[in-house]
């Protein structure tokens, strides 16, 4: 191959990871290519930068048995995300948990429970909406996501966010918020107001895990579940009460 030839095909190739979503080259060892730079606490561009958006499906077999971090070698199993590819609402966490890797699906364990609540007083169901993690493998013993799997994963998240192009994002807990809108702040000062997310409206709200330990916080995210709703112009269906048991 010509060395002409050669940089054409490069760039072929770097455009692809480029739509979807990845700010570097996905190969384990190597340094950040793509770099696409990012205001602090709101990304902004448009969703779909001009080039194919990849369908659910797409995204998922561009996954494959994936080994990008180190996650893969304690998951039982990947847990791409659920919910309806049409969804005009998505919420994100940070990684599974246990009960998630045993099962391949999102927020079914305790916390999850807690999410599906909060859901239902919404007015709705977990098929209207769609429901997704930063990383798609669990962190060892339920810690944070590092910064390698973080950068690892993110753009097969950021592909699904092209796909699905939500009206809302609800990123829950300090974790998804940062990784999502680059930011340092904690969720205590993020929470509450809408954010950019390429022209997406993102609120950061806290992590139902949190909700478990702290019960009173609850009427806090069923306050910014409210704002929520009234994005998507839809009517709260329990206005007195707060997220659930
Ligand atoms: Fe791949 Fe993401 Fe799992 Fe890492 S966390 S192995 S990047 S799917």
């Amino acid at each position: 191959m010509t060395n002409s030839k050669f940089a054409a095909t490069m760039v072929e190739i770097l455009k692809v990871y480029d739509a979807m979503g990845f700010e570097f080259l996905p190969i384990p060892g190597r340094d950040e290519v793509f770099s696409s730079k990012i205001e602090p606490e709101s990304v902004t561009g448009p969703i779909d930068s001009g080039t194919e958006v990849m369908t659910l499906q797409a995204i998922r077999q561009e996954l494959g048995n994936c080994k990008r971090c180190k996650l893969h070698k304690t998951r039982k199993n990947m847990v791409f995300g659920e919910g309806s590819s049409n969804a005009r609402l998505m919420f994100i966490g940070e990684g599974p948990g246990a009960d998630e890797d045993e099962q391949g699906r999102p927020f079914v364990g305790r916390a999850g429970k807690l999410l599906t609540s909060l859901i239902n007083k919404m007015g709705l169901r977990r098929e209207d909406v769609y429901i997704a993690n930063i990383v798609k493998c669990r962190p060892p013993g339920n810690r944070d996501p590092e910064q390698d799997e973080v950068k690892a994963c993110i753009g097969f998240l950021k592909s699904q966010i092209a796909s699905i192009t939500p009206e809302v994002i609800v990123a829950l807990g300090t974790v998804a918020t940062k990784a999502i809108l680059s930011t340092d702040k904690p969720i205590t000062r993020l929470r509450g107001e809408f954010r950019d997310y390429k022209g997406i409206k993102l609120m950061p709200t806290y992590h139902p895990s949190y909700l478990l330990r702290n019960p009173s916080a609850k009427t806090i995210v069923w306050t910014d579940a409210l704002k929520v709703l009234k994005a998507l112009g839809l009517e709260a269906p329990e206005p007195a009460e707060n997220v659930g048991t």
